[in-house]
């Protein structure tokens, strides 16, 4: 291969670790033959780089001055630093179906750990107490949702055949059959007030950062549960552990924690009524990644927008 030509081709530098950059290669390799992937270390001429797929924005990423289509290589996009992704660069979250999946067996055994009590019936194991404990059915309990994007939309179809009551809350208004809708501010108290075990499935943005504090949990009804797979700065962990010790909220699963990992001797890591995650709550697959980021490679161009674009001032 002529020097020429090679530095003619397009690149993916996939900078991320090296055994699903190998996947992405070997996909690439089949699928999208004239774009190169090279891994994070592999020399190459900065010129060369038209899309990157990577957790945070490299330093040096001004020395990609081609570069198109910056892809996250997760679900959210809030660990970029405001003005790290040149403006000219389309930010594109991570949407494919492996996250989708994981994140739907995460917020059904969530939810369900809470509706049947599970925080409790560890303590009675531990105590080795043998003793039913009442069971409020599936109807009567109220779920919400933070959130009604492509993951708590997921998570809904999924619990919906367990017959819980659905509602979520998002930033515009929403039409979803069988989920009462609510949006903005103002309905976010009327939200809560119904809501028996609140899911959060929030990008995190400024307006999200500590949305989950003392003020929130009052508006739920005594004794809610929460399930937190949105990010660690949206919970003000203090006021969590406080609502749970005066049982206005009676149980928490928590997949995100500020700072991860949770440092040694907090007292989420102990606390009876918390079940806690290393945010493992869905992960992106190579395969199913690597396929969806060429569908979006393909649209992009096509002229058609990346699904999974970031809208820069919405921040998500
Ligand atoms: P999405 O499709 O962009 O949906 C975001 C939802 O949040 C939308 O319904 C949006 O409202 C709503 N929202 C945003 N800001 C709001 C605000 N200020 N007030 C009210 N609602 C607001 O996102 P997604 O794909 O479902 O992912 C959600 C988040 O899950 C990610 O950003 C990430 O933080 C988290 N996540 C966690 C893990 C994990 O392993 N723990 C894995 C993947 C993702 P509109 O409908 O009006 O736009």
């Amino acid at each position: 291969m002529t020097s020429e030509r090679q530095a003619g081709e397009k690149v993916f530098l996939f900078n991320s670790d090296p055994e699903r950059g190998a996947v992405f290669r070997e996909i690439f390799a089949r699928e999208l033959p004239d774009i190169e992937v090279v891994q994070r270390g592999d020399f190459v001429l900065p010129e060369r780089v038209r899309y990157l797929l990577t957790w945070t924005a490299p330093e040096e990423i001004d020395r990609y001055r081609n570069l198109e289509v910056l892809f996250s290589i997760g679900a959210g996009v809030d660990q970029f630093r405001p003005g790290s992704v040149p403006e000219s660069v389309k930010l594109v979250r991570m949407v494919e179906e492996g996250i989708v999946r994981m994140m739907q067996e995460y917020v059904t055994l969530g939810v369900l750990s809470l509706h049947r009590d599970m925080p409790a019936y560890r303590e009675q194991q531990w105590a080795q107490e043998w003793r039913a404990r009442p069971i409020p059915q599936a109807p009567e309990r109220r779920l919400g949702f933070l959130g009604l994007g492509m993951l708590a939309q997921a998570a809904i179809e999924r619990l919906a055949p367990f017959q819980f009551p659905l509602a979520g809350w998002s930033r515009s208004a929403r039409d979803l059959t069988g989920v009462r809708c609510f949006h903005g501010t103002k309905q976010l108290p009327e939200f809560l007030a119904q809501t028996d075990i609140l899911v959060c499935l929030l990008p995190l943005t400024d307006e999200t950062r500590g949305i989950l504090d003392a003020r929130l949990f009052e508006h739920l009804p005594q004794g809610a549960g929460l399930v937190h797979v949105g990010r660690g700065p949206q919970l003000d962990q203090q006021a969590l552990l406080a609502a749970l010790d005066t049982g206005k909220l009676s149980g928490a699963v928590l997949d995100v924690t500020d700072p991860e990992p949770l440092p040694q001797g907090h007292p989420l890591w102990s606390h009876p009524k918390v079940m806690l995650t290393p945010h493992i709550a869905s992960v992106t697959q190579p395969h199913t990644a690597a396929r969806s980021v060429i569908d979006n490679i393909r649209r992009h161009r096509a002229g058609q927008e990346p699904i999974g674009l970031v809208d820069r001032i919405r921040g998500y």
